[in-house]
Parts: C-alpha cells; sequence; structure tokens
C-alpha cells in the first residue's frame, strides 16, 4: 500500500473538459476526444472510497478543464472530504469567487498563473480583462481560507516569462496571498524556446533564493519566505530517469475521465471502463478495475522503444480481432477533424475488421499501410521525402508487412527513410487517416491503402541519409508542405501540427 499513501500514486478526478480560458498551450491532461461529464458527485465519491479503503489512497486531485466550470464542484469537493480526501484543486482562478464555498473542503489549489503582466497572461489565455478577475479571486480566496495551501503553476517559456524581473513579480505576487510557486520546465527540452531548471535555478540563485531539497521531483529553494519548487511535466522526468516505463510505473497517477473511465497514460488512448462497476456499486469489480488501470501505467510509454512490440490492446478487443485489436483500439479513440476523415476512419475500422489479413500486402484490394509525419520539435517544420518513382513530396510511410503495430510501422518507415535517429512518437495515439487509391501496377491490380497515421519529433540539427526510394529530403515550414504536397490530408496534418505549437 506505500506508494498509495500521501505523496505517492493518486486517482485524478477529471470532472469536466469544459473550460472559461482557451490557453495556448492546453494539454487537457491527455484526453483527446470530448467526453460528457455523466459522473455524478456520488460516483467521484464511490471510485475514491474504494481507493482509499483497499489502497490506502488518501489524496486526490480536482482537474480539468476547469473544475469550478462545474456547478456541482462544490458537492463534488463536500462529498470527497467526507469520505477523507485530502483534496487538491487545479484551477486558473477566474471563478474561485463564484464558487468560493468549495474553500471548505479543500487542502490546497494549484493555479495557473504564467505571468503577472497582465497583457501577456490575456494573450496566452486568449480570454480579455481575466487577469485582475483572477488575481482578485486569490487574493479573496487567500482572506477566506487562511490555512488552504496555494500553489501557482507556471511554465517557462523563454521570450515570454524568462526574465529576471518576471520572476520577480511572480515572486512578489506569491507573497503577498502566502503562496509558494512551482515553476515547470517545457517539454521536450530540445525546443528552441525551453528554459532548462538549470537556468531557472541561476535566476533565482541571484534573487536571494538557495536550493533547500535537490532530489529528483522534488527540487526547491527558498528565500526565507517563498518557496519554488522546480519541476518538470511527468513524461520529461520520466524520459529523465532514464527507464521511463518503469518509473512511470512506479510514480505515475490514474486519470479518471468525466464519463468513468481510468486513463493509465497521457499520450495512450487506453482506458479502463469503470462504469459497470459504478453502477453496481461493486466494490470487489471496482478495486480489480483500479488495479489494473495502474498496473498499464508505463506499460504503453511512446518514449520506451523496446514497447513498441509490448503493447497490448483491450482484453474483449483481442478476444475478439487478435492482434488486429491493437490498432483497432487507436482507431476507435481517434476522431477525424472533419466529416471527410471521419468517414475514412470509420472505412478503416470497417476494413480491419472484416480482413483477418489487412495487414498483408498480399490481400489485393487493399491494406493498412503506416505514415509518419515528422516534425521539428518546436511544430515548425517538417521533413518530406520526394519520392523517386510518384515524383512528388510526402511524408513517410510504407506498408505493414504482416506488421500488426502499426505505430512500429510508422516509427521503422520513417527511421529507414530519413536515417534520423533522433525520432520518437509524439503520442501513442493516431494523428491522421487517409484512404486513398492507389493505380494498377504489373501484377497487382488497382486498391487501396488505409493509411493510419503518426506525429513523430526528429531533429532537424541531426544529418538525414536519403533511401533508394527518394530523390531527396528537405525540412520545409508546414506552410510550405501544404505547397508542396496540396493534397487534403497534406493540408489536415500541417493545420494540426500547427496547432500543437
Ligand atoms: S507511459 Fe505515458 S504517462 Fe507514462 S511516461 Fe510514458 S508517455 Fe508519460
Amino acid at each position: 500500500m506505500e506508494k498509495f499513501k500521501r505523496g505517492g500514486k493518486e486517482m485524478r478526478m477529471l470532472v469536466t473538459q469544459d473550460c472559461n480560458y482557451n490557453c495556448v498551450m492546453c494539454h487537457g491532461e491527455g484526453l483527446q476526444e470530448e467526453k460528457e461529464a455523466t459522473l455524478s458527485p456520488d460516483d467521484f465519491a464511490f471510485i475514491f472510497r474504494v481507493g482509499k479503503e483497499r489502497l490506502g489512497m488518501d489524496t486526490t486531485t480536482l482537474t480539468g478543464g476547469e473544475p469550478l466550470f462545474r456547478k456541482d464542484i462544490v458537492e463534488i469537493a463536500k462529498n470527497l472530504h467526507e469520505e477523507g480526501a485530502k483534496i487538491t484543486l487545479t484551477t486558473n482562478g477566474r471563478l474561485l469567487t463564484r464558487r468560493m464555498e468549495v474553500g471548505k473542503y479543500l487542502d490546497r489549489i494549484n493555479v495557473s498563473v504564467h505571468t503577472m503582466n497582465e497583457e501577456k497572461y490575456e494573450d496566452l489565455v486568449q480570454v480579455k480583462n481575466s487577469f485582475h478577475s483572477a488575481m482578485h479571486n486569490l487574493r479573496a480566496f487567500r482572506q477566506a481560507y487562511p490555512e488552504v495551501s496555494i500553489v501557482l503553476n507556471t511554465t517557462c517559456i523563454r521570450g515570454f516569462n524568462s526574465e529576471p524581473d518576471d520572476f520577480k513579480s511572480l515572486v512578489e505576487f506569491a507573497k503577498s496571498i502566502r503562496a509558494s510557486i512551482k515553476l515547470i520546465e517545457l517539454f521536450p527540452p530540445d525546443r528552441t524556446d525551453v528554459v532548462s531548471l538549470e537556468e531557472v535555478t541561476t535566476i533565482l540563485t541571484a534573487l536571494g533564493f538557495v536550493p533547500t531539497e535537490t532530489e529528483l521531483r522534488k527540487r526547491k529553494l527558498s528565500d526565507g519566505q517563498t518557496t519554488v519548487s522546480l519541476t518538470r511535466i511527468f513524461c520529461a522526468e520520466a524520459v529523465n530517469s532514464g527507464d521511463p516505463a518503469a518509473f512511470c510505473n512506479q510514480q505515475n497517477d490514474v486519470f479518471i475521465s468525466p464519463d468513468g473511465f481510468a486513463k493509465p497514460c497521457r499520450s495512450d488512448s487506453m482506458e479502463v471502463d469503470l462504469n459497470s462497476a459504478l453502477r453496481s456499486r461493486n466494490e470487489d469489480e471496482m478495486e480489480r478495475l483500479i488495479k489494473h488501470a495502474f498496473a498499464e501505467t508505463g506499460r504503453r510509454c511512446v518514449y520506451d522503444r523496446n514497447n513498441l512490440s509490448e503493447m497490448e490492446a483491450p482484453e474483449t478487443l483481442t478476444e475478439k480481432y487478435g492482434e488486429r485489436a491493437y490498432v483497432l483500439e487507436k482507431l476507435e479513440a481517434y476522431r477525424g477533424v472533419d466529416a471527410e476523415e471521419d468517414v475514412m476512419r470509420l472505412d478503416v475500422v470497417q476494413f480491419v475488421k472484416d480482413h483477418e489479413n489487412c495487414f498483408d500486402r498480399s490481400l489485393s484490394t487493399g491494406h493498412v499501410t503506416g505514415s509518419a509525419l515528422v516534425v521539428d520539435p518546436g511544430f515548425n517544420q517538417t521533413l518530406l521525402t520526394h519520392h523517386m518513382k510518384l515524383d512528388r513530396w510526402f511524408q513517410f510511410g510504407g506498408h505493414s508487412d504482416g506488421d500488426w503495430n502499426t505505430l512500429r510501422v510508422a516509427m521503422r518507415e520513417a527511421l529507414e527513410e530519413s536515417g534520423l535517429k533522433s525520432l520518437r512518437p509524439y503520442s501513442g495515439n493516431i494523428f491522421s487517416i487517409d484512404v486513398h487509391p492507389i493505380p494498377e501496377r504489373g501484377d497487382e491490380p488497382e486498391h487501396k491503402h488505409y493509411d493510419v497515421r503518426f506525429l513523430l519529433i526528429g531533429d532537424p540539427r541531426e544529418p538525414s541519409t536519403t533511401s533508394s526510394e527518394s530523390k531527396e529530403l528537405r525540412w520545409v515550414n508546414l506552410d510550405d508542405a501544404a505547397r508542396l504536397n496540396p493534397s487534403d490530408a497534406m493540408r489536415r496534418m500541417v493545420e494540426k501540427a500547427k496547432r500543437l505549437k
């Protein structure tokens, strides 16, 4: 039970995806698709109770979206509090005074305050007149609840909030409301706008801060009055540990989605359905499902290349579809960006279900292929290949040759065709889908490629090498990629990649 105690693992309750802000860097806690908020305050309390009584978890975090957007958030917090939960609420603070009563049940609030500059703040969250009201609410909350911890969460971004004066104004505000500060390093570390934790430490030291804790995931500095902790997002810490899958399995939390699924990984669509155990209030079954979700943490880590060969799909799909379950699970979790792509997604699902040998090139009506759009860590450029035979610019990709793991196919093709050793998946989830006809050639009749695409990150500073299939490789700006390959499929991928910037 030890690892579930305070400071250990917990179930983070993602109570809603709705938000009153539209932050440029929002990651939605890893949820890709729209989820209906179907869980009631009693449901959240039941899940927590099983976690507490059976596994010894005593903390939980209410997160979102913006949790205060839920009208029943006070009831959710009250019920969890009555079950003995120590509760942290993550919020942007803008609705705090509207739901002030929630403070009665909280131990801590984590508030996103990335800058004390009004104009920059409102540019980032994309809501006018939001800065002063959020700051006012934080002051009012502090007055009403002197005993609740307040932590200001600040992501450090070069050119945005990386100057000593930026840190100084944040520290001053923190002091005025007796808050501590959590400074978060951007990920991945090869982005050009990353401010490293080492650099932040130098700035803080010059402002009179001294290190008080240096252990991994607990680095802290203090000036005697205000504590600043330095942190990376969870997956970055996992990558830095050298064994991301094991680190994640030992330390990661599980997210409970607003529609009753437990989600073990921020980058993968795999979920454990809690709904039937919830409806029947079956504590044994709920315990089994929660344990199953925690056992899955790290197992599909996209940062651990060995994992690519061991990933498994949920038991029910596997029973019916065998190895095809892996791609089916991802296809079912994916949503196209427009109706046309969603129709293609359904076509691929049907094709995979109907054909046991869908990954074989010998299937003459068509086959599942794997592709990869390779982008730089800042999502500015993409590496395209000028295809020798087709004389056109494309992303990387090719035949599955019997391999059911389409992410592995996409990785293999991109590695072979680009020579880039730095390649890694952005996530284990599908990035795009395209179904297109391939004209008759030689013995091969006309057929279709059911192409499942993933996003990979590569380092443009690394030299790339052309394969025998390519005339030339070229890093180009995303907009230029859409000009070099003016297809709907490329346009969709470019638009999506730009949104990740
Ligand atoms: S398994 Fe998922 S959540 Fe865990 S470190 Fe890897 S990508 Fe991150």
